[in-house]
């Protein structure tokens, strides 16, 4: 199904998951268990992280089988870094030939071991991806938004512009960079919804180590606001209760999300289902599956 009609359907509760590398998980079967622990809590949709350069693309491709193999809907990522616009064709050939239906079409980041120019021959945006993808036809398609900005944003004005630059390019719903602060999703959100009508999901990282996380922060370029600073202080050296912390924290990001009405909650789960399903437990999502008001 695609993930276009869902979202004008209802609002939408969905996980990210990824290929894990050979080394953690050979034959799969971690993943495995975890996508079907995952599949008891219903989600709309589960995206698949792809590596830049296209690295991890048969497990990619292993694990949207896995997604579909439990009646779940997959959302695909692919990235324009290192790939030319046969390697997309060929790429979107293989994911259209296993029945997925939706594609998040991300720029990526140069890889190690590639140069820029290696890097960038067909594609320097996103948006030139998924133009392409548009033009390939069959897919519904995604793209990535930044509510705390890009490491390479001018300006949030910029930044929107490019977004709508996606939408021209056939983009009919994002999904945001990860944030600890609902405030400034809310801002983002409001200044999006100025310009564009296309659905916004909120992309959520639960912290489950501290150490983990203060990493993802300094890549990521997203606020830790004064309370989860604190948390991660106190708990650096500490990964049982940070757990704990984590999971109350992104229960109330969650709850007070969707009690602002945001039209869709993406849990970046980092493959853990067990946390995750316990975060679920404990939000509160009324109306979840029911139709959107308008
Ligand atoms: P773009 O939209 O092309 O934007 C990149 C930057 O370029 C923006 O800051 C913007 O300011 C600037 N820009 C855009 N258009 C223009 C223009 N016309 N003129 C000038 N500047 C412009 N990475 C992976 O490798 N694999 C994944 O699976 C993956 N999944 C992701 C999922 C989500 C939800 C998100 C938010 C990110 C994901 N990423 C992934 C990371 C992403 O690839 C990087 O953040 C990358 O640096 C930017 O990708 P983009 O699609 O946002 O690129």
């Amino acid at each position: 199904m695609r993930i276009d009609k869902k979202i004008a359907d209802a609002r939408t509760l969905s996980f990210e998951v990824f290929p894990p590398k050979p080394e953690a998980d050979d034959d799969l079967s971690g993943i495995k268990r975890t996508i079907a622990e995952l599949s008891s809590s219903s989600p709309d949709f589960v995206s698949v992280t792809f590596g830049a350069g296209g690295n991890n693309r048969p497990r990619a491709l292993d694990i949207a089988k896995i997604v579909t193999s439990h009646g779940m809907v997959p959302l695909s990522h692919i990235t324009a870094a290192g790939y030319t616009r046969e390697d997309a064709s060929r790429l979107l050939g293989l994911l259209r030939d296993l029945g997925v239906e939706n594609i998040l079409a991300l720029r990526g980041d140069v890889p190690k071991d590639v140069s820029e120019e290696t890097c960038w021959r067909d594609y320097r945006r996103a948006s030139e991806l998924s133009a392409h993808v548009s033009e390939f036809g069959a897919f519904c398609i995604g793209g990535a938004a930044y509510p705390e900005g890009h490491q390479h944003s001018v300006s949030t004005e910029m930044d929107i512009r490019f977004m709508k630059e996606k939408v021209e390019s056939g983009v009919s719903f994002f999904i945001t960079q990860l944030f600890f602060d609902n405030d400034a999703f809310f801002r983002f959100a409001e200044r999006v919804a100025g310009v564009l009508d296309t659905p916004v999901i909120a992309g959520i990282m639960p912290v489950f180590r501290a150490s983990q996380i203060t990493r993802v922060i300094e890549i990521s370029g997203c606020r830790a606001p004064e309370k989860l600073s604190s948390l991660l202080d106190k708990y650096m050296d500490d990964d049982d209760s940070m757990r704990e912390a984590g999971i109350d924290y992104a229960v109330e990001q969650i709850n007070g999300l969707w009690s602002a009405g945001t039209r869709g909650v993406h849990i970046y789960t980092m493959n853990r289902s067990r946390e995750i399903l316990e975060i679920l437990k404990r939000c509160d999502l009324p109306g979840r599956g029911e139709s959107v008001q308008r």
